[in-house]
């Protein structure tokens, strides 16, 4: 974290203007010509809400007082949605009363620029908000990625799953936890050595993650035992589903150092149906995997227990 400029700037970074007033929003543009960010506009707060779901902005300058849906009134409604309530969000007013300005601050703004404002001030704000935002995105992103195989770790896909048990709170469509671990591993290791090991891992990895929808969560557990979920599934699509990666898996070789190695992977499968809790639900899947193993390996149980 020492060298936060090296974050900064970034040409796939975004900031977007919300203002009402094309004069200040060609002002602010100019402003920002030179950081090499890409600029998005949204001329009032319905549009601001309709395009910041779909750009995700890295940073916000929000003018106050626009007609229909006023700048704080934007800041709440994006500080109550979890996927946006982190995009930092400037107000850019004229008005520099300090109830305004806490009231600002408290609708959930990260810095305030009263106008007239000077470029210089405007460019120091951003570039620093920019970087404290890019950085955090950074800690958050390396907190929840395991290393070796850039898979979710075993926090991040309990936050996924949690999110996927309160849906079905609202939805009740079930979702499907398909549990999965390298037959015989240790022997790859012991007779390959463990940077083969490591290469496995990771081509395992790819291909649990590129044999998915784009809704499905896949994670590394521990060791080489990885989760899966899959959202709206029941367990027989999750059935189909961890035979045709356990194929898939069996048919692939891998080469390290110009050896050509082959390994299986055994399956449990449990479906989540709001009868068990979330960790009974992992619990049986894991009880299944455990009977893969034990009547063969290279198998998906979905059943029993
Ligand atoms: P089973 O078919 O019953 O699952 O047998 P197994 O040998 O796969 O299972 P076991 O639990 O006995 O061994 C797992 C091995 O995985 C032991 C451990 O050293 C290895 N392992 C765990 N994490 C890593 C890793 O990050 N890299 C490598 N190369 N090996 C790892
Ligand atoms: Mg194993
Ligand atoms: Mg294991």
């Amino acid at each position: 974290m020492s060298n936060i400029e090296s974050l900064f700037p970034d040409e796939s970074m975004t900031i977007m203007i919300v203002d009402d007033t094309t004069e200040n929003i060609n002002v602010l543009r100019l402003t920002l010509a030179n950081f090499g960010c890409k600029i998005a506009v949204a001329l009032n707060g319905k549009m601001a809400l309709d395009l910041i779901p779909k750009l995700k902005p890295d940073l916000i300058l929000l003018d106050v007082m626009m007609p229909g849906i006023n700048g704080f009134d934007v800041c709440r409604t994006l500080k109550k949605d979890p996927d946006l309530k982190d995009i930092p969000v400037i107000f850019i007013t004229a008005n520099g009363d300090s109830n305004h300005v806490v009231e600002g601050f408290e609708a959930g703004a990260v810095d305030f620029i009263v106008k007239p404002f000077r470029t210089e001030e405007v460019c120091a704000r951003v570039k620093t908000h920019l970087s404290l935002s890019a950085a955090l995105r950074k800690l958050i992103q390396s907190n929840e990625t395991d290393p070796l195989t850039g898979l979710f770790n075993r926090r991040a896909f309990m936050k996924k799953a949690e999110t996927e048990v309160a849906r079905f709170k609202r939805s009740h469509k079930p979702f499907t936890l398909l549990f999965g671990d390298i037959d015989f591993f240790k022997n790859i290791n012991d007779t390959y050595g463990h940077s083969a090991g490591d290469d496995i891992l990771v081509a395992i990895s790819k291909i649990l993650n590129t044999e998915k929808r784009e809704i499905d969560q896949v994670s590394r557990w521990g060791g080489e035992e990885f989760l899966v979920l899959l959202p709206e599934t029941s367990s027989k699509g999750g059935l189909e589903h961890g035979n045709k990666i356990r194929e898939l898996i069996a048919a692939t070789t891998i080469t390290h150092e110009g050896q050509e190695i082959k390994v299986t992977m055994s399956f449990g499968l449990s479906e989540f149906d709001g009868e068990l809790t979330l960790d009974k639900t992992i619990d049986l899947a894991d009880q299944r995997l455990y009977k893969a193993k034990n009547s063969g390996r290279n198998k998906v149980v979905s059943e029993g227990v």
